[in-house]
């Protein structure tokens, strides 16, 4: 089977809309790795095409904050924002089905793959410091014994981190768009980037493909109507900042 490893969707609709065009043809099931809110102007429509689309979809930290699940004063003042617009967007149903999504979920045929938002142990946990990837694999060692790959978003980075069998870790993060065979004596952990604000300098889309089956992924990059999406983000009177990020990618 076939999945397309959305993350970060943060109700941007335009990213999402041209993600899911490009990822039909390849992919037969969607994962979602959480923060379908914040930031940007869709939340409501964002919901429901995730709802539809992803069986397996995860909780991100600003999904929490805006269910009143996580105090977000540590946010920056533009999230912030955004986070008590989106609370003012949300009916009942939109609140009760993003506090009901699970923190992590396992997926594919033999269950070797995980969803996560921040990292396998953390939904706040950002993957950035090798020490902190070394120590999330040591957990997967103990708590997710089978897990091959886990999948993470909340950086909005595409990364791939690879602990060997040798215990060395391995560090990517210029991804292209070649397919990479996983190597099953591995354990991963990797990010297919952000959809809906990306932050590695490509303002385009970004996800991934996964072949569950001949275990390979392979990363993808989607242009969009970025235009669109800003003047939402205007008529919404959001912060601007936030309009101004998507055309840079940052
Ligand atoms: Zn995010």
């Amino acid at each position: 089977m076939k999945y397309a490893i959305i993350s970060d969707i943060h109700a941007n609709l335009e990213a999402l809309q041209a993600v899911v065009e490009d990822a039909k043809p390849h992919a037969d099931a969607f994962v979602c790795l959480g923060d379908i809110v914040g930031y940007n102007a869709n939340p409501i429509e964002c919901i429901q095409i995730i709802q539809k689309l992803c069986p397996v979809t995860v909780v991100g930290n600003h999904d929490l904050a805006a269910v009143g699940l996580r105090p977000y004063d540590d946010f920056n003042p533009y999230a912030q924002q955004a986070i008590d617009w989106t609370k003012e967007q949300l009916s009942r149903d939109d609140v009760s089905y993003l506090a009901a999504l699970p923190m992590t979920a396992p997926f594919g045929a033999k269950k070797n793959f995980m969803a996560a938002h921040g990292s396998p142990r953390h939904t706040d946990e950002y993957l950035f410091q090798a020490f902190r990837i070394q120590a999330n694999f040591m957990y997967m060692k103990e708590a997710e014994p089978d897990i091959l790959c886990c999948f993470v978003g909340h950086t909005h980075v595409p990364m791939i981190f690879e602990f060997t069998s040798d215990g060395i870790l391995l560090m990517v993060d210029k991804v292209d768009a070649e397919t990479i065979l996983l190597d099953v004596t591995s354990t991963y952990i990797i990010n297919p980037g952000s959809v809906g604000q990306p932050r590695n300098g490509d303002p385009a889309a970004s996800y991934l493909l996964l072949d569950d089956e001949a275990q390979t992924i392979t990363f993808r990059s989607v242009p969009y109507d970025i235009l669109a999406a800003q003047d939402k983000i205007f008529d919404a009177m959001l912060p601007m900042p936030l309009a101004e990020r998507l055309e840079i990618g940052r």
